[in-house]
């Protein structure tokens, strides 16, 4: 609205706005502290919501522990700490390597292009969302993806801690890094995937990582023979596989 001088003799004296209450200094403050108090609350209660996975104080310690790690210098360069997706009480948790770019983007792990002939494979397994678990090797990502060993063992404690807080009935490595890491005695991926082994008394099946069979046409039909093989073992109870 266009505001009207009002002039006396020449002189500007005022406008011909109405007149608004003055408003208190103090009052302005205090609401200006207020509002900035609850911006800050609300930030504070985005950052803390809980990560997904089992809701107990123990996962929820371990998951900030991973979030402030400089364990390693990976977390120089990461953008997020992935560090896990899926249920609160998985019965198999997927074991992979390292997060890639979209996974370093959105803080879940297999979310990219594998990811996604991840999830198809978990489609055809019929696993319900909840039933299954997916966490890496390594929480941070690595320099244009080369999987980093010393990352890995100084990011295993993490692991660890959450395959016990997870305690899943069986496992399923992703990738010959994840197999040789896990279960050293295991031979070379080629030869392991698709074979049922066991971890101590965990079951566990080798898979080769969904990557491989993303870029080389080569493992293809193998990855998706190992999936169905796959499936044939997940429908047997623990107790009755290797
Ligand atoms: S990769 Fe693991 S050990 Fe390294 S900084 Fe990240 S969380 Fe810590």
């Amino acid at each position: 609205m266009a505001t009207e001088k009002l002039f006396l003799r020449g002189r500007s004296v005022g406008s011909a706005e109405p007149l608004l209450p003055r408003r208190d200094p103090k009052i302005v403050a205090a609401r200006t502290i207020g509002a900035t108090a609850r911006a800050i609350e609300r930030t504070r209660r985005r950052g803390a919501a809980e990560p997904e996975g089992p809701p107990t104080p123990a996962w929820r310690r371990l998951a900030e522990e991973a979030k402030a790690c400089r364990r390693c210098p990976l977390h120089m360069s990461r953008t997020h700490v992935v560090f896990y997706r899926g249920g609160p009480a998985p019965s198999v948790v997927f074991v992979g390597e390292a997060p890639g770019r979209e996974e370093d983007l959105s803080g879940r792990p297999f979310v990219g292009r594998a990811g996604k002939r991840l999830d198809e494979a978990l489609g055809r397994l019929g696993l319900a969302d909840g039933s299954y678990g997916i966490v890496n090797l390594v929480k941070c990502r690595p320099p244009e993806n080369r999987f980093d060993r010393a990352a890995a063992l100084a990011c295993r404690s993490i692991l660890d801690r959450q395959l016990e807080l997870l305690a899943p009935e069986r496992l399923v490595t992703l990738g010959a890094h994840a197999l040789r890491l896990l279960d050293p005695d295991a031979p070379p991926i080629v030869q392991a995937a698709g074979t049922p082994r066991r971890l101590g008394a965990r079951p566990l099946f080798p898979l080769l990582h969904p990557a491989a069979a993303l870029h080389a046409p080569r493992y293809r039909a193998r990855w998706e023979a190992d999936v169905g093989r796959l499936a044939e073992w997940l429908r047997e109870r623990p107790g009755e596989t290797l």
